[in-house]
């Protein structure tokens, strides 16, 4: 069906960012395509050295799933921040990343965790990185007719831990500014940390230069370098919330803070 009529038809999953676009008719397509019914698309189950998540995964699962507690646990630390327990229910995994709102957890965390989308379509199925899927303000690399299918995440070697922290004006608001970061802790250094932010561009941002500064040094002794760093690489985008300065200003609160708890035992 999404083949034939790529254009005009819409895939509904947990329906909390669809339907809301057609209640006030920002969209009107020709054709809702419900993808709940299909057995394919659901499931969290170990795959070789990775964890995969079928695209109906809902949020409330990542909180609830032993598997994700233990290979994935920054995506359970960031799934209670998303909205509230209703929509938490309805909502999936594979529908946020398709939506690719620049200020939901999920992406960011993506990028963190280093998954890889698959992508299904009638020519087959390809795979690519979170870091290349997000493109622009709710543009990803799905092409028409094509569909999330799953995510899957490298299973982490021992030693390496997350940080899931964000600032809203009331818990259950898109964030003003959020950060998954990962990294390793070994002896006590950070090594190979990824810091990504949301809802400061338009798209998970990678604070790759602060997160160098990180590199062989502990938390604390890394902490102001790098803040400096983050200041001089972001260009956060302002919204009606907060001014670029300000959204400077919280990421930086938040790279402390993130710190902080790696430093923590
Ligand atoms: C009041 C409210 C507050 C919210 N707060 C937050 C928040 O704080 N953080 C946050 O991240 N989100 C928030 N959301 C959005 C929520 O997380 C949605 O669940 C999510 O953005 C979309 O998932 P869905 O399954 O509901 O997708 P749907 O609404 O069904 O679909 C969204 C879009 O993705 C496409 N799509 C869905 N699944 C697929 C797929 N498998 N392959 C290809 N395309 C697909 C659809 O065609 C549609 O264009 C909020 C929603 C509401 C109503």
């Amino acid at each position: 069906m999404l083949g034939g009529n790529a254009a005009g038809a819409r895939l509904l999953a947990g329906g909390q960012s669809l339907v809301p676009a057609l209640n006030m008719r920002l969209l009107e397509p020709e054709t809702l395509i419900d993808i709940n019914g299909l057995g394919e698309l659901t499931g969290i189950t170990e795959r070789g050295r990775a964890l995969r998540l079928g695209a109906l995964t809902r949020h409330a699962e990542l909180i609830s799933s032993p598997l994700v507690a233990r290979f994935a646990p920054l995506l359970a630390k960031a799934a209670p921040f998303i909205a509230h327990a209703a929509i938490r229910n309805r909502g999936t995994l594979g529908g946020s990343l398709a939506y690719a709102d620049p200020a939901a957890e999920l992406p960011a965390c993506a990028v963190a965790l280093d998954a890889e989308i698959e992508i299904a379509g009638l020519k087959g199925s390809r795979r690519v990185k979170a870091r290349d899927f997000f493109t622009g303000i709710y543009q990803t690399a799905l092409a028409p007719g094509e569909i999330l299918a799953a995510i899957e995440i490298p299973f982490s070697p021992p030693g390496r831990r997350g940080v899931f922290l964000e600032l809203a004006r009331r818990r259950g608001d898109y964030a003003l500014c959020g950060l998954a970061l990962a990294a390793e802790i070994r002896a006590g250094k950070i090594a190979d940390a990824r810091a990504v932010y949301f809802g400061i561009g338009a798209k998970p941002v990678e604070a790759e230069k602060a997160a160098s500064m990180l590199e062989g040094k502990t938390p604390r002794d890394s902490s102001d370098a790098a803040c400096a760093a983050l200041a001089a690489e972001l260009a956060p985008l302002g919204d009606l919330n907060a001014s670029p300065e300000m959204k400077r200003h919280l990421a930086q609160v938040l790279l402390r803070r993130a710190l902080g708890q790696l430093a923590a035992p």
